[in-house]
């Protein structure tokens, strides 16, 4: 592995935080109509919510457009990347996937009994796609794309990464983690899901995490060819993981397009402000597509950590191509100067 994250204590005390920037949560959310729906539906907590759940994959398949048999629900799509990771890679093998990434398959495939083939990102921050292809071989199960990619925030191409999974999945399948795609204006057209719906060997996942601000109430999906989705529900039980409130809260926020909106919005705002906080201080940083922005710092990862914390601003830090970088997640704009100004302080 050519990245390593520096030791956070990813779960301080919160109260003790004045900004907690550390996770790439949605400070909006969740939307007022979710919440209301939440509540509704708690006292009706004693059943399984199976009609509910299929009434919202319904929802989503029509969103997606593809059917019903091309969706599987989890407790967050964290949930879904794991069952994944766990029967694809049973009988061990290889995944294919940029350095650095998001770790979750590649962890879980790895404690499966598979290896990772790591590749380096280009030096624009895109998955280089060809080095991937060529580093498929016989054992290779599955390549992991995240896009936007994370602890980056940056994107591969459009029309480079469709041709890819086009002609890559004929060999294996491609799993395209697109949780951070809801802060893209033009998210819905930068997604690899009609590939789905195409007959192509992709599998999306998705989370209510992020643009909806349900990070806490744990609903994600994936979206894949039934053959797929068999394989992997053969041992695995997609939303039954789920509770009954929370199905509830997935559905009316889907339908909360104003929220969905406003979270973009004041993201994308904050996105500004924190560049130009860089860019006054002189600092380079990856342009972000997404709820957090990566920064290299010429300060040790650890040492850094320390003073953010103790300055009450919780970030994350990473050793990437043997540079230290920070990430900062995207909170509310009161939260984004208290950061502007504990890391004027801290990096002095
Ligand atoms: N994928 C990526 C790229 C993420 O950054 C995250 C969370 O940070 C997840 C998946 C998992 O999120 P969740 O399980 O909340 O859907």
């Amino acid at each position: 592995p050519f990245f390593k994250e520096f030791n956070a204590n990813i779960f301080p005390d919160s109260a003790k935080l004045l900004a907690k920037l550390n996770a790439n949560e949605n400070p909006y959310g969740p939307s007022p109509k979710a919440v209301e729906a939440f509540k509704n539906a708690t006292p009706l907590g004693n059943r399984y919510a199976w009609r509910e759940l299929f009434d919202l994959m319904g929802k989503i398949a029509v969103k997606e457009g593809v059917k019903m048999e091309n969706v599987m629900m989890g407790p967050g799509s964290s949930d879904l990347l794991e069952k994944t990771a766990m029967v694809l890679f049973a009988n061990g093998g290889n995944v294919v996937s940029a350095d650095p990434s998001y770790m979750s398959l590649i962890r879980v495939a790895e404690a499966t009994g598979a290896s990772w083939k790591p590749v380096p990102l280009k030096k624009d921050w895109s998955h280089d796609l060809k080095a991937m292809e060529e580093a498929i071989d016989e054992d290779t199960k599955l390549v992991y794309i995240c896009n936007p990619n994370n602890p980056t925030g940056s994107m591969t191409d459009h029309a480079e990464l469709v041709d890819f999974c086009s002609r890559v999945s004929e060999k294996v399948p491609v799993f395209v983690d697109e949780a951070y795609m809801g802060f893209l204006e033009d998210g819905d057209k930068k997604s690899m899901v009609s590939l789905v719906a195409q007959g192509k060997d992709v599998i999306i996942a998705r989370t209510f995490s992020k643009i909806h601000g349900m990070a806490g109430l744990r609903v994600g999906y994936i979206v894949a060819l039934e053959s797929t989705l068999d394989k992997i529900q053969e041992i695995t039980r997609g939303g039954m993981g789920i509770t009954y409130p929370s199905v509830y809260a997935a559905s009316a926020s889907m339908d909360d397009i104003e929220f969905q909106n406003k979270s973009r919005k004041l993201n994308a705002e904050c996105r500004e402000f924190v560049y130009e906080t860089l860019n006054k201080m002189g600092y380079e940083y990856v342009p972000s597509s997404t709820s957090f922005i990566l920064f290299p710092i010429e300060m040790d990862g650890e040492k850094f950590l320390e003073k953010m914390t103790a300055e009450g601003v919780g970030v994350r830090a990473f050793d990437i191509m043997d540079r230290n970088w920070c990430r900062v997640s995207m909170g509310t704009m009161d939260e984004m100067k208290v950061f502007a100004s504990a890391l004027q302080k801290v990096l002095v």
